[in-house]
C-alpha cells in the first residue's frame, strides 16, 4: 500500500529535512507487520514527493492479531491503505506528525502548497470528501472500477489531496482519517488510543462537522471511549479562542498567532514567562516544545480550563519547568512577580471593559515583567468571516477596531512606563487590517538601566 507526499515549494527538496529522510536514498524500517519504505520518485527544486510504501507480510499479520476478521491470505490488507498504513506514518514520520523540525523549524511551522495521494483506500468517495473537505483539501476521490466483466465499482477510492497546509496538520489528518474511512482497525483499541486521538485531532477535530462519526470509528465503536473522547473533545472546543470561526480559518490563525507570540518572546529574550489566561493551555504547549522557556506558568481563573490544560501538556510528566495554579488577573498576585514576560493571549476581551484598568494594574503595576504580549480580535476583520454576527466568541465582551486597540495600549504604556508597538497576526488586509492585533510592550530602556 501507497502515499505519496508531494510539494512545490521551493526548494521542494526541504520536504526530506521535515520528513527527516533524505531524499538521495531508499529508507526502510521494520514495522509489526511488515516493511515500510521512505523513497523519493522526483526530488527537484521546484517539486519533490516522498513515497511512503508499506510491505505488509501476511503472516506477521496474522501472528500479530488472532481475531483478524478476514482470512490470513485473501484479504485486502497488502494493497489497500488502512489503519496500518496509519501505524506505519505515525512510525516513520514522528517528529514531523509533531510538528518538530531541527532544520526547518518555520518552514515546519507554516503552511505548505501539498499533494496528497493515496491510490487505494478503502472507503467511498462521498465518505471521503466529507472528512478531509472540512479540513481545507481540495479532494478528488474517483472511485476504483471492478474488472469489466464484473462491472460496476469496487469498494475502493483513488484519493487525491490538495491545499495550502501545514506538513504537521496534513500528517496527522491522514493518521487519524484513514483508519476512520477503512474502518476496520487492525488492533485492539485500548483506552490510551483515546488520547492519540486528542494528540492528533488538536486543533481541527473539535470543530470538525464529522467529529463524532470519526471519533466513534477511530475508536472501533466502543461506546464508552467514544463518549469519553467526545467529553474532552468538547472541553477543548469551550476553551478554543475560534470556536465559531470556520475550520479551516481558524487551524491557520490559531497557529499564526501562536508563533507571533513566540516571536515577539524569542524578540524581547526571554526565558521565564507567564501564561495568563492560559485557558485550554493553547500556547503552553508550544511554550514546552521551545527550550529557550526555562520556567514556564501557566495561570487562569477557571479551574475547569486549568483541567483541562493540565491533562493536554501531561503536567504530571514536566517536572517543575512548567507550573499551573488558579488566579484572577483582576486581584493582585505576588507569585506573578519576577519574571522576564507575561503572555495575555486572546484574554482582554474576555474582561468588562470597567475591570480593565484592574487588569493592567496586575499586571503593568504589581506583577512588572519587562516584557508583556497582549493580543485580540481585531473587529475590523469581521467582515471576512460568512456568516458570523455578532462578536466571534459568545464569550467576548467586546472586540476592537484597531484605533480602539491602540488607544488602550498607549494609554497603558504611558501609565507603567513601558514602551508598546503593534505588530498584524495573520493576513494582513490593506482595508481591515490582520485577523488578530499584538501588542508588544517593553519597560521604558531608562529603567531598566538604572
Ligand atoms: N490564552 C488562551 C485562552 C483564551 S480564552 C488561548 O489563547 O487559547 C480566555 C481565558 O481567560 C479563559 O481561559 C478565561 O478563563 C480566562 N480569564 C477570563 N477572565 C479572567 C480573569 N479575570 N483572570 C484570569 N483569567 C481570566
Amino acid at each position: 500500500m501507497l502515499l505519496t507526499v508531494s510539494t512545490t515549494h521551493r526548494p521542494a527538496t526541504d520536504l526530506g529535512y521535515l520528513l527527516v529522510k533524505h531524499p538521495d536514498r531508499v529508507h526502510s524500517f521494520d514495522v509489526p507487520t511488515g516493511t515500510a519504505y521512505v523513497l523519493y520518485p522526483e526530488a527537484a527544486a521546484d517539486r519533490c514527493t516522498a513515497a511512503l510504501l508499506l510491505d505488509v507480510d501476511p503472516q506477521r499479520l496474522r501472528a500479530q492479531q488472532d481475531t483478524f476478521e478476514l482470512g490470513q491470505y485473501v484479504n485486502d490488507r497488502p494493497y489497500a491503505a488502512s489503519s496500518l498504513l496509519a501505524s506505519a506514518l505515525n512510525k516513520v514520520f514522528r517528529s514531523a506528525l509533531r510538528g518538530v523540525s531541527k532544520d526547518r523549524p518555520e518552514l515546519a511551522a507554516a503552511p505548505l502548497p501539498l499533494e496528497i495521494a493515496v491510490p487505494v483506500l478503502r472507503g467511498t468517495s462521498e465518505l471521503a470528501t466529507r472528512l478531509f473537505e472540512p479540513l481545507g483539501w481540495q479532494v478528488t476521490a474517483t472511485p476504483i472500477p471492478l474488472e469489466p466483466q464484473i462491472g460496476g465499482d469496487s469498494r475502493y477510492v483513488d484519493l487525491q489531496l490538495s491545499g495550502s497546509v501545514r506538513l504537521a496538520d496534513a500528517l496527522n489528518h491522514l493518521y487519524v482519517l484513514l483508519p476512520v474511512l477503512d474502518d476496520a482497525k487492525h488492533y485492539w483499541v485500548a483506552p490510551d488510543e483515546i488520547e492519540k486521538l486528542l494528540r492528533s485531532g488538536e486543533g481541527w477535530l473539535a470543530a470538525h462537522p464529522e467529529k463524532v462519526l470519526i471519533t466513534r470509528r477511530y475508536l472501533a465503536h466502543k461506546k464508552a471511549y467514544a463518549t469519553t473522547a467526545l467529553q474532552l473533545l468538547e472541553g477543548d472546543e469551550t476553551t478554543d479562542e475560534d470556536a465559531e470561526l470556520p475550520v479551516t480559518r481558524k487551524i491557520s490563525l490559531a497557529s499564526h498567532r501562536r508563533d507571533a507570540v513566540l516571536t515577539a518572546l524569542a524578540d524581547a529574550g526571554a526565558a521565564r514567562v507567564l501564561d495568563l489566561g492560559c485557558g485550554g493551555g493553547a500556547l503552553l504547549t508550544a511554550l514546552i516544545k521551545d527550550r529557550r522557556f526555562t520556567e514556564i506558568v501557566g495561570a487562569d481563573v477557571s479551574s475547569r480550563a486549568l483541567a483541562i490544560a493540565a491533562r493536554r501538556i501531561h503536567l504530571e510528566r514536566l517536572g517543575d519547568r512548567v507550573r499551573l495554579f488558579q488566579s484572577a488577573l483582576t486581584y493582585r498576585d505576588d507569585r506573578l512577580r519576577g519574571y522576564d514576560a507575561a503572555v495575555l493571549m486572546e484574554v482582554i476581551e474576555h474582561l468588562d471593559p470597567p475591570r480593565l484598568p484592574a487588569l493592567a494594574e496586575t499586571v503593568f503595576g504589581h506583577a512588572r515583567p519587562a516584557t508583556v504580549v497582549v493580543t485580540t480580535p481585531n473587529v475590523e476583520y469581521n467582515v471576512h468571516y460568512e456568516g458570523l454576527t455578532g462578536t466571534r466568541h459568545s464569550d467576548h465582551r467586546f472586540e476592537w477596531t484597531r484605533a480602539e486597540f491602540r488607544s488602550w495600549a498607549s494609554r497603558v504604556a504611558a501609565r507603567y512606563r513601558y514602551e508598546v508597538t503593534f505588530r498584524p497576526v495573520g493576513e494582513d488586509d490593506p482595508a481591515t487590517g490582520a485577523p488578530t492585533q499584538l501588542a508588544l510592550f517593553r519597560t521604558v530602556s531608562a529603567e531598566v538601566a538604572q
